[in-house]
């Protein structure tokens, strides 16, 4: 297991979860995440990740809300638990995230290659 495998094990064990409005996808749009991270996603051709793109739109939003939930991305995690990535909807977490870790996670993302989810 590389080391940011093993990053990204943490952060997801981590970063707090909360309950969304259901079915609300509204901070969901293009994303990035490392290889490692795309690479646990389902494959999506590059005709439909242009169509995505073109829309502004995820490649994993489904009609149902986010396909890939349970592999969703950092950034993705991220949204909702901390003042700088405040939910619209005003959900949040009990506890908002530690901001060592929030730190630690955007330094793990400034330090790694993104590529377009
Ligand atoms: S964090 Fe907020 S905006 Fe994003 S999906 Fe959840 S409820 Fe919707
Ligand atoms: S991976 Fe899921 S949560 Fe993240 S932007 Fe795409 S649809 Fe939204």
């Amino acid at each position: 297991m590389t080391q940011n495998s093993q990053k990204i094990r943490f952060f997801r064990r981590h970063i707090p979860q909360f309950e969304c409005v259901p079915g609300c996808h509204d901070c969901c749009g293009p994303v990035t995440a490392s290889s490692e991270e795309r690479a646990q996603l389902p494959a999506r051709s590059e005709a439909q990740r242009a169509a995505a793109l073109a829309a502004w739109v995820c490649p994993y939003l489904g009609e149902h809300g986010c396909e890939v939930y349970l592999d969703r991305p950092l950034i993705c995690r991220l949204f909702g638990t901390t003042p700088r990535l405040a939910c619209p909807n005003g959900k949040a977490p009990a506890v908002m995230i530690d901001p060592r870790l929030e730190e630690a996670v955007y330094k793990s993302l400034a330090e790694t290659r993104q590529l377009l989810i």
